[in-house]
């Protein structure tokens, strides 16, 4: 097991299965992981950061050493108000690739002492995104196969 403390951060609008798998391997490695939701306002994001967050509690129960937190500004200066050194994220196909490598230098740049991990995804969820499930729920299809079944309603109710 990995000593300190690790942050997953991203926008999880909404949550999907491919993230909650990223979480339950990561919280088999750290003591502690603490989901971190951006809340930017210069991105429009369909859910609003207590949704977001309420959306991840619910799927990270059964997950013992798991906190659901947010921030704004910078993930950086979040990390050294959290007393964290590992930030974590998941990479799903080549074009996930680029964006994940500039954004991991820039922070190695600003702060050194920050490292970035990097989990890929589980085949089974390589195809799910948020921006899919928004879509598909939008239309009022199945998000059964692309979401925990504890979020489904609110992801409805939301669209409806
Ligand atoms: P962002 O933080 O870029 O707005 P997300 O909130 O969707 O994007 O995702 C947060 C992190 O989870 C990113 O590192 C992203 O690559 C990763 N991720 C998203 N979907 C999956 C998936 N299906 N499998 C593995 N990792 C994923």
């Amino acid at each position: 097991m990995c000593k300190g403390l690790c942050v997953y951060p991203g926008s999880f609008d909404p949550v999907t299965l491919g993230h909650v798998d990223l979480i339950e391997r990561a919280a088999k490695l750290f003591p502690n992981l603490v989901v971190a939701v951006l809340n930017n306002p210069d991105k429009h994001n369909m859910f609003t950061v207590e949704q977001r967050m309420n959306m991840l509690s619910r799927a990270c129960a059964h997950l013992t050493n798991v906190t659901i937190d947010s921030f704004g500004g910078l993930l950086v200066d979040y990390m050294r108000s959290a007393n964290a050194e590992i930030v974590l994220r998941g990479l799903r196909a080549v074009t996930d690739f680029e964006n994940e490598f500039q954004m991991a230098q820039v922070n190695r740049q600003i702060a050194p002492g920050i490292e970035t991990l990097f989990m890929m995804t589980s085949p089974d969820y390589a195809y799910i995104s948020s921006s899919a499930v928004r879509q598909i729920a939008m239309f009022g299809g199945d998000i059964s196969t692309l979401v925990p079944p504890c979020i489904i309603e609110e992801i409805h109710r939301v669209f409806k």
